[in-house]
């Protein structure tokens, strides 16, 4: 079981720079987070907007940002556990925090900082009645590791950016793509719907419009879906279905790890945004307190407030001395 000083669940703008000014301090971190990428809501929902309220920064696009808080942050050498979604918190007689994941990583720490935003983006499902038999046998809501496909036969439902970027990536991987889609247009950039057009003229896949995926088949894994189109209904052959429908965000399990919550947000002391459990913090999207702004800079300040009181616990009292950067540069840990 991997040991950090502080984890934080969820990588999003405000769980990245908790690992700078942790670092600062000579804490470690560990990052969790249930998207196959760092960012949260900047990378999955709107990297290529511009962003004009981050201080230094009269405009940023969204993905820029994040690529910036990756590089800061990477003289801190902070751990990844990415496409995981963080189930269960515990904490032990000695005061050690146990987190467990979904698929079982579980990772220990004195302190958990919880910059988990508006919670876990979970996919939304098409409504298909034999869907969950085939959910980790062939059904993938998310890309966590694109190799998986090699020479595979994928049938991708969806038209948004995300069905049609894993498309245009997966059609050089795989050995056969059908892309499905309910309507006849798309809702995502030109510049992938001129690919994917290219991609069709070129055989590298098959689109099937106006149609639906409404049955799954096979024995132990998937091996066919049903297609129901204005033509009637296809039985294609298939190895994973990808339904990319976009995902929406839930609180989910961490309403269940005792932390006060008030209207899908945790309950924090604003003078260091701790929790009613000591060795718990809360910054970000995630907490509320009166007068708080979900934004990303008072997200940033928030988190250089809880790691000092987070370094307290971890160094049983002693108070970290406060330096300028200016003064002591950055150290690698
Ligand atoms: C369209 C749009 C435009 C915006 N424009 C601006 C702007 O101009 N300026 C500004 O300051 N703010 C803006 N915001 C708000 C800003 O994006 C948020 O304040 C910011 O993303 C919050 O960062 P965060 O790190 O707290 O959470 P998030 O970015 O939401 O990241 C949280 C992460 O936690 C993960 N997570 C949650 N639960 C779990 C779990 N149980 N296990 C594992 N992982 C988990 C999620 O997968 C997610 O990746 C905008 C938001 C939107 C939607």
């Amino acid at each position: 079981m991997d040991k950090t000083d502080i984890i934080i669940i969820g990588a999003g703008p405000c769980g990245l720079f908790t690992v700078f000014e942790a670092g600062l301090l000579k804490l470690k971190c560990h990052l969790v987070d249930y998207l196959p990428a760092p960012g949260g809501q900047l990378s999955e929902i709107y990297p290529k907007k511009p962003i004009y309220d981050i201080p230094g920064h009269p405009m940023i696009l969204a993905k820029d940002l994040v690529s910036n808080l990756l590089e800061q942050i990477e003289p801190f050498n902070p751990q990844f556990t990415l496409g995981e979604r963080v189930e269960s918190l515990e904490k032990s007689e000695a005061g050690m925090f146990l987190l467990k994941t979904h698929t079982g990583t579980t990772l220990q720490a004195p302190v958990v900082i919880i910059a988990a935003g508006l919670g876990c983006f979970e996919p939304r499902k098409p409504e298909i009645s034999n869907l969950s038999e085939y959910e980790t046998k062939g059904v993938d809501y998310i890309v966590k590791e694109p190799e998986l496909f090699r020479n595979k036969k994928l049938v991708i439902a969806g038209g948004g950016d995300s069905a049609l970027d894993w498309c245009i990536h997966l059609s050089d991987l795989a050995e056969q793509i059908t892309l499905v889609h309910r309507r006849t247009e798309f809702r995502a950039a030109p510049e992938s719907i001129s690919k994917l057009a290219e991609l069709e003229a070129e055989k590298k896949l098959q689109i099937i419009l106006n149609a639906e995926v409404t049955e799954l088949k096979g024995d132990q894994h998937l091996q066919s879906v049903a297609i129901k189109s204005e033509t009637g209904i296809l039985e294609l052959e298939c190895d994973h279905f990808l339904p990319l429908f976009g995902l929406s965000p839930k609180l989910g399990p961490i309403s269940d790890w005792g932390l006060a919550v008030d209207k899908n947000a945790i309950t924090v002391n604003p003078t260091d945004y701790s929790t009613n459990v000591e060795g718990i913090f809360a910054v970000g999207d995630i907490n509320t307190y009166e007068g708080k702004l979900k934004l990303i800079l008072c997200g940033f300040h928030e988190a250089t407030l809880a790691v000092q009181s987070a370094y307290k616990i971890i160094h049983k009292g002693q108070k970290p001395s406060f330096k300028y950067t200016t003064v002591t540069g950055i150290n690698k840990i």
